[in-house]
Parts: C-alpha cells; sequence; structure tokens
C-alpha cells in the first residue's frame, strides 16, 4: 500500500479493496518499524488517525468520493494541531499542546485525510538540513548517514521513506523545495497568501507560505484545493479563487515557452545535477515547449536579502516566546529581567538566536536603513526581474538545489555555507511567487530536482508541467532500496 499514490489510494478505498483503517494501520506500522532509523516524526498520533480513518470510512460507505477521503498525511510540527504537542522542534515550545488547529490542518481534516503525526524539522523551520531540531537530526531515506535536506526535513524523509502518501510542509526561503529535491519528491511551494498562514508558527510573515510533499504532481493536484483559498482569519490570504487543479493538468505542453535560468548553472552548481537538469528541460522541449534563457541578475543577491528580511521578521515573531506569554520558562528567577533572558537563553538553540541577533541588529536605529531598508529596495528588484521574465515566458527552469544530500554533521560550523543551500530557492519567497521540485535523475544515487517556476497563481500549470513530464520520466517511482 505505501508504494501506491494518492490517486491509486483513493480509488482502492472507494473499490472497498482495503479500509482506511487498514490503510492507517499499515502506514502505523512501518512508523513503529523504522522511524527510530529515520526520525521523522516528532509526535506521531496513532490514536486520531485511527478515530479519523474510523469517521473516513464512515463518509466511504455512504458514498462521499472526496480525493482526500481516508488518505493518511503527516504534518510539519509548525502546524498548531488542537489537543496535540505542537513543538516547531524547539525546546521553547516542547511542553506546548496548541488549544486549535490551524486552518491547513483543519480543511485537510474536513476533507477527510488522515492525520498519522507531526514531523520533524529544523527548529523554527530555520535550516536546510534537519540538524538544527531539538528532537535529533533526521536521516535521507536514500543514504541514512546524509541529511534530508530542511527545513521540512522530517515530511520529506516521511514521504521518501514511504511511512506516508503525502505530508504539508513550509517554506520561508526553500524549505518544501529542497527537501523534497533532496529526497525525490515533488514539492510545491505556492504563491504567497494561496493558502492560510492562520495556526502556521511564525518565522518572517512576509514569505511564510504552506505547501505540499507528495511522490507526484498528480497526487499533489488531487490535494492541494483542499488546503488552499481565502481565510478570514489570515488577512494576508488571497481571494483569488482556487483551480481546479486536477483539470488543470489537462492538455499537452505545445507552444509552452519555458525560460531557462542560465545564471543558476554557475560554479556554485555540481555540473553533473547541471546535465541532468539539462536532460530534463530537454525532455520539456521534447514534449513541445519552446526553449529560451533568460537572465535574472538581481535574482543572484536572494541570499543576502533574504538574510536580512527572514531574520528581521523573526526576531520580532519571536518576541512572543518569552517564558510568560508563550513557551519554555526558567526555574526560579531572580526577577523579571532574569527569567526573560534565562527562558530564552534556555528555550531556543544556536541557529535562532544568531537570527534573532542579526534580525535585531539590521532592524535598529543605527543601520536600519543601511541594511533592513536596502533589503528590501532589492526584494522588490528581485520581484521585478521575475515579472519581467514572466512577461516572455509560461514558467522558469533550472536547479532546485546546487548539491545532493551531504553528510549528516556538514556545514553546522559554517552558517554562510548553510544559508547557500537555498541559493535557488529564495528568491522565489521574496518575490511571492509559486514554485515546484521535480525528482529529475539521481547523482552517485542520491536524487536531484529540476525546479519550475510560475507567475502568482500558476500553480495549476507548474502542476501540468510537472505532471508531463512525470509521465515521460520515471524518477519520481523510485524508493530509496532499504524502504521499499
Ligand atoms: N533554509 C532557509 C532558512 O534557514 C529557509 C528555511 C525555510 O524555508 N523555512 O531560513
Amino acid at each position: 500500500m505505501h508504494t501506491l499514490s494518492v490517486r491509486e489510494l483513493g480509488d482502492a478505498l472507494r473499490r472497498k479493496e482495503f479500509s482506511s483503517v487498514e490503510l492507517t494501520r499499515h502506514f502505523l506500522a512501518r512508523i513503529e518499524q523504522y522511524d527510530s532509523e529515520i526520525n521523522a516524526f516528532i509526535t506521531p498520533t496513532a490514536d486520531i488517525a485511527l478515530a479519523e480513518a474510523e469517521r473516513a470510512d464512515i463518509r466511504i460507505r455512504e458514498g462521499d468520493d472526496s480525493p482526500l477521503l481516508g488518505i493518511p498525511i503527516a504534518h510539519k510540527d509548525i502546524f498548531c494541531t488542537q489537543g496535540v504537542r505542537t513543538s516547531c522542534a524547539s525546546k521553547m515550545l516542547d511542553r506546548f499542546v496548541a488549544p486549535y488547529d490551524a486552518t491547513v490542518v483543519e480543511r485537510l481534516r474536513a476533507a477527510g485525510a488522515v492525520m498519522l503525526g507531526k514531523t520533524n524539522m529544523d527548529e523554527f523551520a530555520m535550516g536546510s538540513s534537519n540538524q538544527t531540531s531539538h528532537y535529533g537530526a533526521v536521516s535521507n531515506p536514500w543514504d541514512p548517514t546524509c541529511v534530508p535536506g530542511g527545513s521540512s526535513g522530517g515530511s520529506a524523509a516521511a514521504v521518501a521513506a514511504g511511512l506516508c502518501p503525502l505530508a504539508t510542509g513550509t517554506e520561508t526561503g526553500g524549505s518544501i523545495r529542497q527537501p523534497a529535491s533532496l529526497c525525490g519528491l515533488t514539492g510545491l511551494k505556492p504563491t504567497y497568501g494561496r493558502v492560510s498562514r492562520f495556526g502556521m508558527i511564525a518565522f518572517a510573515s512576509s514569505l511564510d507560505q504552506a505547501g505540499l510533499m507528495a511522490r507526484s504532481a498528480e497526487d499533489i493536484a488531487l490535494s492541494f484545493a483542499a488546503m488552499s483559498g481565502h481565510d478570514p482569519k489570515d488577512s494576508t490570504s488571497a481571494s483569488e479563487p482556487v483551480e481546479d487543479y486536477p483539470a488543470a493538468l489537462q492538455g499537452d505542453l505545445k507552444g509552452l515557452r519555458i525560460g531557462v535560468v542560465r545564471d543558476q548553472f554557475g560554479a556554485e552548481l555540481d555540473e553533473r545535477i547541471g546535465s541532468r537538469v539539462q536532460e530534463a528541460i530537454s525532455l520539456l522541449e521534447s514534449l513541445g515547449a519552446e526553449l529560451c534563457d533568460i537572465a535574472l541578475p538581481d535574482c543572484a543577491l536572494s541570499i543576502p536579502v533574504y538574510y536580512v528580511i527572514a531574520p528581521a521578521e523573526a526576531s520580532s515573531n519571536l518576541s512572543r516566546f518569552d517564558g510568560i506569554r508563550f513557551g519554555h520558562r526558567a526555574q526560579d528567577p531572580e526577577d523579571i529581567e532574569d527569567l526573560y533572558m534565562r527562558s530564552r537563553s534556555e528555550g531556543f538553540g544556536a541557529e535562532v538566536k544568531r537570527r534573532i541577533m542579526i534580525g535585531t541588529y539590521v532592524l535598529s536605529a543605527g543601520y536600519y536603513d543601511a541594511y533592513y531598508l536596502k533589503a528590501q529596495q532589492l526584494r522588490r528588484r528581485i520581484a521585478d526581474d521575475f515579472a519581467r521574465a514572466f512577461e516572455k515566458v509560461d514558467i522558469l527552469a533550472g536547479p532546485t538545489s546546487p548539491m545532493t544530500a551531504f553528510p549528516i554533521g556538514e556545514k553546522m560550523d559554517d552558517p554562510v555555507a548553510m544559508y547557500l543551500c537555498d541559493i535557488y530557492t529564495s528568491g522565489i519567497n521574496l518575490a511571492g511567487i509559486p514554485a515546484l521540485s521535480v525528482p529529475a535523475g539521481f547523482v552517485d544515487g542520491l536524487p536531484i530536482g529540476l525546479h519550475l517556476m510560475g507567475n502568482h497563481f500558476s500553480e495549476g500549470r507548474l502542476l501540468k508541467v510537472a505532471h508531463h513530464y512525470q509521465r515521460s520520466s520515471d524518477w519520481h517511482r523510485r524508493s530509496p532500496p532499504a524502504f521499499a
């Protein structure tokens, strides 16, 4: 059952080949068997899963044919889940039990998806390797000595190891697409505002956006509408109508204009990844797409711009974790100052503290103009780069990540090397546009990803291109041998 796609699972459930309870038990058993090796889950929720599966079975018997009904899903532990620990992989929230569900969780539940548990991640979603989690590093199912990418590394490892067919993730600068690339999955980062951020613990509010990871674009197309759309509880959520994503997959790629982002095939890119990505783009050409080269000159500044704006917003968002309103509280404080200081010192890990310090610095009176204001101006220019490109082409293509999965332990003492993992992804978040990573081959036995980027609200088109690619390739069907 764990090798079937979301579509196949849904068909089998409706044909009563197995029940959602049986399916759920199968995945819970796999989590039990394999997760000690992978560490993808912080909190498995077996009882909730079985209760939800029973309810799904009743709906199926009544003839409800919603595509997600009875399908198991895992949620990144950044989404509030009522009555269940919501830790953000931080000691700060180790004992936080959310009093309500995030809109994403609530909507997916209403659609009949069955929550298997909460997945591991980088602490407060800060990282590209899932090594900053309070609950320990996650292993990449393709090579357990390597990282799965981050920050949604637990979700990615869980889907790749067949511990669930579908998982939510979130992005601020690449945290769905980069782990999808490193784990051989399809991962969608939607347009900013497409999905409600209500109940999603904030990192950098102008960049954060929830999305999905699955094996195929078709699986995402079947699932994505259920979590999307305007939410009165999030004033930044978009009122744009939600597309019929499965319908958007139809047709062909004839005449589709693809801009190949040439500047993203530079010295920082592993050449072997570059050739795989080039082959993937050529396959799209053979399916009828027209190629041209596109330059995104200001996009090269994405990493420095991102690492001013994201920490600035983080330093403000994370101020609520003071041991009084939210979060870990230090024992026996001498006075209020001591309580704040020790609660935050004990509760946050090193990377989170680094971000708070950078953020506080770039926002401080003497430096605001030099750093924060400058970064905002450059953010606009990066968005303009993309806007100009989309006057000429329908989508952009390039590599998702400059490297394959790297060994656990690497880059932890070199933050800048870690930050460069998102060199191709973070510009998308700064511009607020959607993008997708699609499995496009292997280098030394490790997966690599093709990055497809589109204009605002072009999720349907991106999924269509990925779907047609996946009908002509089988990279997305490979599973790590140890978890087959
Ligand atoms: N790796 C980036 C960071 O550490 C992006 C993280 C994310 O998208 N949540 O900020």
